[in-house]
């Protein structure tokens, strides 16, 4: 399943750490979901508010809590918010050591103290940045939801010659907030090419892929796709029968393989192993939906 090799893989892998069992559980799950919608069509705005509702809908230091703090992480460090990401991160610092005992980072523990004693919000440490002149404003702009002005600016940085991959990444993401999505994709595809950063250049092929996506109709979820990469015939199936494999994560060796009988469904880890959740809540089933216009 190509998400598998994606940011996004992250996403639904982190997804699998809340428990879907429970009925109280399902305006959670599904505020995950749009959350992860969103951010796969790169509304990181949107996708952030989305987590942040699922974060007050979960019960304080659950897992469902560290569910939701993990996912907002993406979209937050994708608008380059740097602020609310280290308010993020400590967060998910936190609940990882109260959940699982995981030893709290040293840039975070002085703030565990202060938490505790309930002192005032501590503040991120200064940013360092060497980015072009007028570059954070318009980031500020982006992630007020200002796209507009923001894209003015980005591009009189392009224009002037002054570019550097984040530039390109939020013209991008400005471009398609305003529905411009052949001028998106033009910035996608140039991260994609050009990014000196592997993370950047990666960014830009999935937010490409995902929007290339959008306009073709085909449903942003995790349903099995024909068009997902890595489908094979076993040995034993009947000729017209294909396979995708989904390794198990829980130590185990080996793989589950679903047949393209399950076309339409969604797998999901559970505990590390892959489960066919029914179909897919996005598309119903049909691995399609209005395409973008
Ligand atoms: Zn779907």
């Amino acid at each position: 399943m190509s998400k598998c090799r994606t940011a996004i893989g992250i996403l639904v892998g982190l997804v699998v750490l809340g428990s879907a069992s429970a009925i109280a559980d399902e305006s959670f799950d599904q505020l995950v979901q749009k959350g992860m919608q969103l951010y796969q069509v790169h509304d990181n705005v949107q996708s952030v508010a989305t987590f942040e509702e699922a974060l007050k809908v979960a019960k304080p230091g659950s897992e469902e809590e560290f569910t939701a703090a993990r996912n907002i992480l993406m979209p937050l460090a994708d608008m380059g918010d740097r602020d609310r990401l280290w308010q993020a991160k400590r967060r998910v610092a936190l609940l990882d050591h109260q959940l699982h005992g995981t030893a709290i980072p040293d840039e975070f523990k002085a703030d565990a103290q202060t938490a505790a004693t309930g002192s005032k919000a501590p503040t991120p440490p200064p940013s360092v940045s060497a980015s072009p002149a007028g570059q954070d404003e318009a980031i500020k702009l982006y992630s007020a939801g200002k796209y507009a002005p923001a894209m003015q600016k980005l591009e009189s940085i392009k224009r002037a010659g002054n570019a550097d991959a984040q530039t390109h990444l939020y013209l991008g993401s400005c471009c398609q907030a305003l529905k411009k999505y052949k001028l998106a994709l033009v910035e996608y595809d140039w991260l994609a090419k050009n990014s000196p950063l592997i993370s950047l250049k990666r960014k830009g092929t999935d937010s490409a892929r995902h929007l290339r996506d959008a306009m073709a109709g085909v449903c942003p979820g995790d349903c099995l796709r024909l068009s997902m990469p890595g489908w094979r015939h076993e040995q034993g199936d009947p000729p017209n029968v294909l396979r995708l494999r989904f390794p198990y994560q829980n130590g185990t060796r080996g793989y589950m393989a679903f047949s393209s009988n399950h076309l339409g469904d969604v797998v999901k880890y559970k505990n590390g192993v892959p489960e066919d959740i029914g179909k897919c809540p996005i598309c119903g089933g049909t691995g399609h939906v209005e395409p973008l216009k």
